[in-house]
C-alpha cells in the first residue's frame, strides 16, 4: 500500500474514533509530503509543537495554495517566539498558553496576529509533574482570562479552552488520565459559570484519547497513531 493511501485509512479510522471531538493531526514527527496527503485526504487541523517546524509547513502549505488548513500549535511557546508564532498564515489557535507572563506578551504583540482570531487554550498542569507547563490554581486562571478579555485590541484573541496532558511517569497510566480529564472537565465547569464562557477542552493523544471522550474532550491532538507506520 502507498504512504498516502496509509495515511488516509489511518486518518479515517481515528477520525471515527475520537468523534465526537475533532481530530487534531499532530505532524511534529512528520515530514511536509506526508501533511499534504492528510490535507488531501480531507484533513484540515493540524498541530505542531515547535514554532520553526510549523512555520516552514505554513509557509509551504502558503507557496501551495492549500489554504482551508487551520494551524494548531501546541507546543512550549517561549515569549521570544511569540510574534514568529502569531505572523503565521493559518494559524487557528494556540493550545499552549502557560503562564501570566506569555499571555502578557500576546497581548503586547497583538498587532502582530496574522489571522484574528487568534484562539487561546490555556494548559494546566493536571499531572503536576514538574517538567510540564501550565496554570495550576483557579485563580491564575482567573486573572489570564481577564488580561485576554481586557485586551484593548479587540478581536484579535479569543479565550477559547483549557488544555492538558495526562502524566507520563506512572505505572497507572490509565488511572491517571481519569483523574487528569476529569479535573480539566471540573475546573473547565467552574470556569465557564464564573464568567460565562463556553471554554472547549483539548485533551487525549494517541495512548488516552478515548478517556479523554469520556470527560467530553472537545479536541483530541493525535500523532503517532496516524503517523507512525510502525502502530
Ligand atoms: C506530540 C503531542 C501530541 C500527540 O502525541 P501522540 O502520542 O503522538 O499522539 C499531543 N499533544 C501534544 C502537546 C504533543 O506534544
Amino acid at each position: 500500500m502507498n504512504r498516502a493511501m496509509q495515511i488516509q485509512l489511518k486518518l479515517e479510522k481515528t477520525k471515527r474514533e475520537a468523534l465526537p471531538a475533532s481530530l487534531i493531526a499532530v505532524t511534529k514527527y512528520s515530514p511536509v509530503e506526508e501533511v499534504v496527503f492528510a490535507y488531501h485526504a480531507g484533513q484540515l487541523d493540524f498541530g505542531e509543537n515547535r514554532v520553526q517546524d510549523l512555520k516552514e509547513k505554513a509557509m509551504y502549505f502558503q507557496s501551495e495554495n492549500l489554504n482551508h488548513v487551520r494551524w494548531h500549535f501546541i507546543g512550549h511557546l517561549q515569549t521570544n517566539k511569540v510574534r514568529d508564532v502569531l505572523k503565521i498564515p493559518h494559524l487557528w489557535a494556540i493550545h499552549s498558553i502557560d503562564s501570566l507572563r506569555l499571555v502578557e506578551e500576546l497581548m503586547r504583540r497583538s498587532g502582530d496576529v496574522a489571522s484574528s482570531p487568534c484562539r487561546l487554550f490555556l494548559q494546566v498542569n493536571t499531572s503536576k509533574e514538574d517538567e510540564k507547563g501550565g496554570f495550576s490554581s483557579l485563580e491564575e486562571l482567573s486573572n489570564a482570562i481577564q488580561m485576554i478579555q481586557d485586551c484593548s485590541d479587540k478581536g484579535k484573541y479569543v479565550v477559547f479552552g483549557l488544555m492538558t496532558m495526562a502524566t507520563i511517569r506512572t505505572n497507572d497510566l490509565c488511572g491517571e488520565a481519569h483523574r487528569c480529564f476529569a479535573e480539566l472537565k471540573t475546573i473547565r465547569d467552574q470556569l465557564n459559570s464564573l464568567y460565562n464562557l463556553d471554554l472547549k477542552l483539548s485533551m487525549g493523544m494517541s495512548q488516552d484519547y478515548l478517556i479523554a471522550k469520556e470527560y467530553d474532550a472537545d479536541f483530541v491532538r493525535i500523532g503517532s497513531q496516524i503517523f507512525n507506520s510502525q502502530v
